[in-house]
């Protein structure tokens, strides 16, 4: 709940790289520091954030870091390709997009602009690398402070020249004992996240790595609510999704649409009985065009989560307020930042 005081002002909060930079608060200001929500296309006060979508994919290339690249994509056709879903995705009511593809597996910012002013969806963008074997080779010889200092970099300047910033930190882990480059990898998103405030949305999918890198955050000092348990419905063990949320990290539960919706409903109604409902994100890991494949192959809706199983909730008793929690309050908590 820390940050549900924050004095939240209606106008648009539209600042450039430098405001906010200029911005950087100071012991002396009695108010709580202004909170924005960085998109693709500028920073946006958090209220307008809306229903949100915490992890789904435009686009993803799993061929490799050394393959990877622009030339591998027709960044038109994959523009004509996606619309339609985001389109859809905000006809059903969405209005926040979180883009979870990271640098080296297809992350296009230039795409995800031009989608965001096509669809009117707030699209957000991540600095931070994936693992082995979409890691480039600069990432298994630099230590944490030099690989945080690349994507602190990305927040303050922007990608690639474009002006565009991040608004999160992506990375991922080996499942079973964090291996020596993702412990690293772990340290740098806290560092990262230290020096921005930005969250870390961490692909994690196995409760004991879950652990981990909260032991490796918790060393690094990092406020827990600052790291998102990424695919924890992959996790068959209930006690690590508890345990992760009460220790202050975010649970996401995002391969909705991918089994049964009535699972899903399981699992959610488990969680909130025993749980904090404050801690639990909903999305559908969906999309996505995949470099490579003719028309970007099968692309997954972005919908079922709002058109077919929130129904499902509320016919079990969720109350409306209960769902703002979770597709509104809940995405805009775990994605806001100090301007
Ligand atoms: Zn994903």
């Amino acid at each position: 709940m820390e940050y549900m005081d924050a004095p939240i002002t209606r106008r648009d909060l539209i600042v450039g790289a430098a405001a906010s930079l200029a911005a950087a608060p100071h012991a002396t200001e009695a108010a709580a520091p202004k909170r924005i929500i960085m998109t693709v296309r500028g920073a946006i006060d958090p209220a307008r954030f809306g229903r949100t979508l915490p992890h789904e994919h435009v686009m993803v290339d799993f061929i490799g870091a050394d393959k990877t690249g622009p030339h591998r994509w027709n960044a038109d056709e994959v523009f004509a390709a996606m619309l339609p879903h985001l389109r859809a995705a905000r006809k059903a009511g969405i209005t926040g997009f979180v883009e979870c593809t990271p640098m080296y597996l297809g992350r296009d910012v230039r795409l995800l602009r031009r989608l965001a002013e096509a669809s009117g969806l707030h699209i957000l963008t991540n600095t931070g690398l994936y693992k082995e074997p979409y890691l480039p080779e600069y990432a298994l010889r630099e230590d944490a402070d030099a690989l945080a200092a690349r994507w602190t970099a990305e927040w303050r300047e922007g990608i690639e020249g474009t002006g565009i910033r991040p608004g999160f930190i992506k990375i991922a882990v080996n499942p079973g004992k964090l291996i020596e480059v993702q412990r690293t990898i772990v340290r740098a998103a806290a560092r990262c996240s230290r020096a921005t405030g930005l969250t870390i949305a961490c692909h994690t999918g196995h409760g004991p790595a879950a652990l981990e890198c909260l032991d490796l955050l918790r060393d690094e000092r990092l406020p827990l609510s600052r790291f998102i348990f990424v695919h924890a419905d992959a996790e068959g063990d209930m006690k690590f999704h508890l345990d992760v949320a009460h220790a202050g990290a975010w649970v996401e539960y995002d391969s909705i649409g991918w089994k049964p919706l009535a699972d899903h409903v399981r699992l959610i109604t488990a969680f909130l009985a025993q749980g904090p409902a404050e801690r639990l994100l909903l999305s559908h890991d969906a999309g996505w065009y995949h470099v490579g494949e003719a028309g970007g192959g099968e692309i997954k809706p972005f919908t079922p989560l709002v058109r077919d199983l929130i129904p499902m909730l509320e016919r079990e008793g969720m109350k409306r307020s209960q769902v703002k929690s979770l597709i509104v309050e809940n995405p805009r908590r775990a994605f806001e930042v100090g301007a």
